[in-house]
């Protein structure tokens, strides 16, 4: 979408309020300029130059969480994310706070586990002076073995199938023992399983940051290795990634990875989760946006828990109201962040779970933070660890 195109979109905006209903930015701060109806408002007011860009406009377009909870609920088909997207790309110059970040996402183009190791030096030696200090946000260990550089290719006498990993950043570089839990299951089921060195991010921290031509060229770096890969599915653990690369990826780079999944599709699919049983344990489960919102998959995820013996299911409620993380989001709009984790952590602790299961990396880091806030004694998991320990507990 080019500007004309922006702002001819975000003018046929009739000013119903309707995509306020769900927007979280909006609930927190009952400010209409923090909320949907304000910011493509906004954005309009740009296209006809009564508002000219700037710092505040773009702090603004910038506090959107892109979390998609508007997509679909204006009757004119506004497709509000991919405007919010659109207006970040015309106001990055703008957003002064997000220099650093953009200068840092940009060199890390071409040296990717440089920049990993820069924050793991960050990690080790500066944060937790600073963490106390309450001048940065919960950040976890760095891990100095990517998972994307374990073993390339776990093969398997079996043969039930052959499938890669899309394992994205938060996986490769926070959670390595979420990749390498999902390679066990798999393996113990008789897939051959691929890890993919080639694996670039994703894009999504470069298009939340206004950087869409450096999106669109990891794009097509990924489109082009893991489109050679010869695998019956590509199972990505990030529903981030998931959305990007199936709904953003056409309009970026002309074509997407085929055969992407997220794994709550493929283990739904497989029949991978069933007959399992685990410890009895009362389980709920956090709905991520990007795969809630922006796949619609909801259903997946509570079929597959529901069919493991000694899972006792309940539901929270809001279940797929944002736990407030939002990637840059919760460091540059913290107290926002934290006041929308601290209603999803009332809602854990209503459940009285001892296990909170999600599927997506950067909601168990938010969660990790707001459950050691607020003291509360549940574990928070990725589903495909409930399916390693019940595979293995079998
Ligand atoms: S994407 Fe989320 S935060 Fe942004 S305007 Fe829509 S509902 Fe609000
Ligand atoms: S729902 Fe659509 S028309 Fe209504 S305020 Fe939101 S963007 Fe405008």
């Amino acid at each position: 979408m080019d500007n004309t195109s922006l702002y001819r979109e975000a003018s046929k905006c009739v000013r119903c309020g309707a995509c306020k209903a769900l927007c979280p930015t909006y609930m927190t701060t009952s400010n209409e300029t923090m909320g949907a109806r304000g910011r493509v408002a906004l954005i309009g007011e740009l296209g006809t130059k009564r508002l000219a860009p700037g710092r505040n406009l773009a702090e603004k377009i910038f506090s959107c969480m892109l979390c998609g909870a508007c997509k679909g609920l204006c009757p004119l088909g506004i497709d509000i994310p991919e405007v919010m997207y659109q207006g970040r790309a015309a106001l990055r110059r703008s957003y002064k706070r997000g220099r650093l970040l953009r200068a840092a996402l940009k060199r890390s183009l071409s040296r990717p586990d440089m920049a990993f190791s820069l924050l793991r030096a960050y990690r080790r030696f500066l944060y937790s002076p600073l963490h106390k200090a309450g001048m940065a946000g919960y950040m976890p260990e760095v891990t100095s073995k990517p998972f994307k550089d374990s073993i390339q290719v776990y093969k398997n006498i079996k043969r039930t199938g052959r499938v890669a990993v899309f394992a994205g950043c938060s996986v490769n570089y926070f959670y390595p023992d979420i990749g390498n839990a999902l390679s066990a299951v798999l393996v113990s089921k008789g897939y051959e399983v691929v890890v993919f060195r080639g694996e670039s991010c994703c894009g999504a921290p470069f298009r939340a940051f206004g950087l869409q031509r450096e999106a669109a060229d990891l794009a097509r770096r990924n489109i082009e290795h893991f489109n050679r890969v010869r695998a019956e599915a590509v199972i990505s653990l990030c529903p981030t990634c998931t959305m990007v690369i199936r709904r953003q990826y056409p309009v970026l780079a002309g074509d997407t990875i085929a055969n992407l999944m997220d794994v709550s599709e493929f283990l739904a699919g497989s029949g991978i989760a069933s007959g399992l049983e685990i410890r009895p344990a009362r389980v709920t489960y956090h709905d991520p946006c990007h795969l809630s919102f922006g796949l619609g998959v909801r259903e997946e995820p509570r079929r597959i828990l529901r069919g493991i013996r000694g899972v006792e299911f309940t539901e929270m409620r809001h279940a797929d109201e944002c736990c407030g993380f939002a990637g840059f989001f919760s460091l540059h709009f913290r107290d926002i962040s934290m006041s929308i984790g601290r209603k999803k952590m009332e809602n854990i602790l209503d459940t009285s779970a001892d296990v909170v299961v999600t599927s997506c990396p950067g909601c168990i880091m938010h969660m990790e933070n707001l459950k050691a806030e607020c003291g509360g004694q549940f574990e928070v998991k990725h589903i495909i660890e409930v399916i390693d320990e019940a595979v293995h507990t079998a």
